[in-house]
């Protein structure tokens, strides 16, 4: 697993930091280079293969299914062809330069839809970097990226930059016609070092995991198991991939940025400790019904979230559905909260429950009590 992860990271040696502009030339070529969502597809394989016997059949081929359509849907939203410039310059009284560039992108247009390739368009993406020297080559000490808001175009995406939707007022902007984000400076400060955000797990010692499916019970502790093991995997896979990243960073970037970020990492794995031992993913319940056996697990904030919020401390739950083949107890299904009934799971949202809004029959279940989305179970497919 470690060699692919040292594969994403290309190896740079003595980039030329001989102006201010080479200096950013390089920095966004490395950057481009990185591909962040190598390491994505990467992890989502591996813990596919992990999971797969502990799956049917019909499980098995839905996943590679949906795995297949993702890798597509990633590969089309890679730009078609791009073009790095720089635009402007201005030396500061200080000794630091601040470097304006562009990238001219060109990406496929996604219908939202279909998620098929609609045409292409083109974008210009601005880019801004603060560098200054330190002995005898500039390094980097601020960037600033596109607003994610208006993609850098500055105007407000609500009204298209027209003041007006709808035939009135722009809502997003009140009729300012500036992205209500970046105020039409186009730009957003990137956070070199960040607080959080990798949310590493760390294992005290060696573990051993569970691979029995003979029983529904001990199928559930298998799932349990392959819940950590991802996690554990994304971990490892994205400590290789910082500290990897680390070696060419150290060239680009001024050295108290990366002292402080050596620092946050450090702290990161300490903490990953300590996330380990307290919030580890517990089986809720394990029940068996007309053959098959429904397992809940509870995982905690961002463990094993392949897709990650910040700040998130909350618990969320996934039922495993498991069927018997033979003598083995298999994942056949994945479900999660019924987001239509997430306060009253199951039940109807118009009446509570009740059948009745007032003295009214309730309109929204016919009288059934149940939530209409998910027939009252609490829980929907994935
Ligand atoms: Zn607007
Ligand atoms: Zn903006
Ligand atoms: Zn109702
Ligand atoms: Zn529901």
């Amino acid at each position: 697993m470690i060699c692919f992860a040292l594969l994403l990271v290309p190896w740079i040696q003595d980039p030329d930091r001989s102006s201010p502009e080479k200096t950013v030339q390089a920095f966004v070529e490395f950057g481009d280079s990185l591909a962040p969502e190598n390491l994505f597809i990467m992890l989502l394989k591996q813990v596919d293969e992990m999971q797969r016997f502990a799956r049917t059949e019909e499980f098995h081929k839905k996943k590679a299914k949906e795995f297949e359509d993702l890798s597509e849907w990633l590969e089309q939203s890679k730009p078609i062809s791009s073009k790095f410039e720089i635009v402007g310059r201005v030396d500061g009284k200080d000794g630091r330069v601040t470097v304006d560039s562009v990238k001219r992108v060109r990406k496929a247009k996604i219908d939202p839809q279909t998620r098929k390739k609609a045409g292409e368009e083109d974008q210009t993406l601005p880019y801004r970097h603060v560098v200054r020297k330190v002995g005898e080559v500039w390094m980097v000490e601020e960037v600033y990226e596109p607003c994610p808001l208006c993609g850098g175009a500055g105007t407000c995406r609500g009204c298209q930059g027209t003041g007006t939707a709808h035939a009135r007022e722009c809502f997003s902007c009140q009729g300012k016609k500036a992205c209500s984000s970046c105020h039409g400076g186009k730009l957003r400060k990137r956070e070199l070092v960040k607080e959080g955000g990798l949310e590493l797990v760390e294992p005290d010692g060696e573990m051993t995991f569970s691979k029995d499916l003979s029983t529904a019970k001990a199928s559930a502790q298998t799932l349990l198991d392959l819940s950590i093991r991802g996690a554990l995997e994304w971990s490892a896979l994205l400590k290789t991939f910082v500290e990897r990243v680390l070696v060419p960073f150290r060239l680009f970037v001024v050295p108290e940025t990366v002292k402080k970020f050596e620092e946050r990492f450090a702290a990161e794995k300490v903490e990953g400790k300590e996330r380990f031992r307290k919030n580890r993913p517990r089986l809720e319940s394990v029940e068996e019904r007309d053959g098959q056996a429904y397992v809940v697990i509870v995982t905690v904030g961002n463990w094993g979230r392949f897709i990650r919020s910040s700040d998130d401390k909350g618990e969320h739950r996934t039922r495993y559905v498991l069927k018997q083949v033979e003598t083995r107890w298999f994942l056949d299904a994945e479900h999660h909260p019924c987001w239509g009934c997430r306060e009253t799971p199951g039940k109807c949202r118009s009446c509570k429950g009740t059948g009745k809004v007032g003295e009214q029959d309730c309109t929204g279940c016919k009288g059934s009590k149940q939530c209409s989305q998910c027939k009252g179970e609490g829980w929907r497919p994935r």
